[in-house]
């Protein structure tokens, strides 16, 4: 190697190892600073390596400042989640009183069951599998009525019609785009013999106004067929107790688990990172017989969660019996007063000591992930002038802004308090 450096001649490019070197410094495992040199000299511009490598490094999965607003961001991970996992053995399914096999499935289970008053729950990896395994349980081969004003993509590539088909269910179609009624459902489940269940779709991310009209699940028990309600979001409790106060008005209309429960659901489905707050999940929750029939069917196994996530569902459920909001990410960051952030605004402002440059202002903040469309968060942010949302991402850590009316907006509601002093010299640094 030496060989080669020592001749090389003036025009000569540099050997892939002396690029490498050169990259010493910058903090990748070496196949991939030999994969940068490479790529740089391929293109003959070897002097790119570094910007490269440096892209590269940058590209890794890394946190960022989420200043969007937007508190479930699905390309930011949704719910942030306040767990960190020491590297342990543990009892996943060992139960330590009789030292037999036990189920990775026991203690959520119970806790869900707590938490939302159901027979018992089973966890899968995300909410599109849970819905999957309940239709693959309850209705393969079988119609399944859902309404034609239900038949959603709720984004991400999931839609209901897909879903559906995947299961091996077919589609029953019920009642028109805007309208459905409950003698649709009537005469949609008379006219076939062997309709397995009805399926009630929460449309999240989309909402119909005007002259629209659909069936409330309280309604849809008397038909006699096994009810499975997808709300979605995973709002426990319309009552929110864990927040220790009434329902904040940004959540009306949001279906809540109990409550679509005690309405006569069989089983709900719901995400755990939406307004759960939790890790990546799909829960099914409901009838006892139900959830046995799921957990015994090979798909449970094909989307059966690790216990990482397990771990981290178990931590969120506890918060929500302890009626802790407050060890939430997620409520912790809808619930902030607007005092509170605009005094948080007015430090960082001043910590940034750049006045001139960045404004406060009053803005809305959104749930996101789909859930409570429409309605948003009053909220605090800070401005800067013009589009400077690609020098934000640049920083380190990167900042996810949004633009409004020209402006830059930070949004403060969906920062983690934690980051402003870090947030503050960021923006000073880009001022600067
Ligand atoms: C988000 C959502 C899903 C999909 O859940 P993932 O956890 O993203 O797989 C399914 N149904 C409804 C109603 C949803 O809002």
């Amino acid at each position: 190697m030496g060989n080669a450096d020592g001749g090389r001649g003036r025009d000569r490019p540099p050997s892939v190892d002396a690029l490498v070197r050169s990259m010493a410094d910058v903090d990748l495992p070496h196949p991939l600073l030999v994969e940068a040199a490479r790529s740089a000299l391929a293109v003959g511009d070897p002097s790119s390596a570094r910007e490269r490598a440096l892209r590269r490094a940058a590209g890794l999965l890394r946190p960022v400042i989420n200043a969007t607003g937007v508190l479930l961001h699905t390309n930011l991970g949704r719910a942030p989640l306040a767990y960190h996992q020491e590297a342990s053995a543990w009892n996943l399914e060992l139960d330590l009183e009789t030292g037999a096999r036990g189920s990775r499935w026991t203690n959520p289970a119970s806790l869900l069951a707590a938490a939302t008053g159901a027979q018992d729950a089973l966890v899968v990896n995300n909410g599109a599998g849970a819905v999957l395994l309940v239709l693959t349980v309850l209705a393969a081969g079988r119609p399944v009525a859902v309404s034609r004003g239900e038949l959603v993509e709720i984004g991400g590539g999931f839609r209901i019609p897909e879903v559906l088909s995947l299961s091996g269910a077919r589609l029953l179609e019920v009642g028109t785009t805007n309208r459905t009624r409950l003698d649709d459902y009537e005469r949609a489940v008379a006219a076939e013999s062997d309709v397995a269940a009805i399926l009630k779709v929460h449309p999240s991310n989309y909402r119909m106004v005007g002259f629209t009209e659909a069936v409330a699940v309280d309604h849809l028990r008397g038909l006699g067929l096994p009810l499975v309600a997808d709300v979605g979001s995973g709002l426990l409790d319309a009552d929110t107790p864990w927040l220790g106060r009434p329902p904040p008005a940004w959540l009306a209309g949001e279906p809540a688990v109990r409550q679509t429960l005690e309405a006569g659901a069989t089983v709900a489905t719901f995400s755990g990172d939406k307004l759960l707050g939790g890790p990546q999940a799909g829960l099914i929750v409901g009838s006892r017989d139900v959830v046995a029939a799921c957990a015994a069917h090979p798909l449970s196994r094909a989307l059966r969660p690790g216990g990482m996530v397990l771990r981290a569902l178990q931590e969120t459920l506890l918060a929500y019996l302890r009626r802790d909001a407050g060890a939430i990410p997620f409520w912790r960051m809808a619930t902030l007063g607007l005092e509170d952030l605009r005094r948080r605004a007015s430090d960082l402002v001043d910590a940034a000591g750049a006045s001139d440059a960045l404004g406060i202002v009053e803005c809305r903040s959104a749930a996101g992930g789909g859930a409570v469309p429409g309605l948003d968060i009053p909220s605090v942010g800070v401005a800067l002038e013009g589009d400077r949302r690609a020098a934000l991402r640049r920083l380190d850590p990167p900042v996810v802004a949004r633009v409004e009316g020209g402006r830059t907006i930070l949004d403060l509601r969906s920062v983690d308090p934690a980051d402003d002093g870090v947030l503050a010299d960021l923006l000073a640094e880009l001022a600067g």
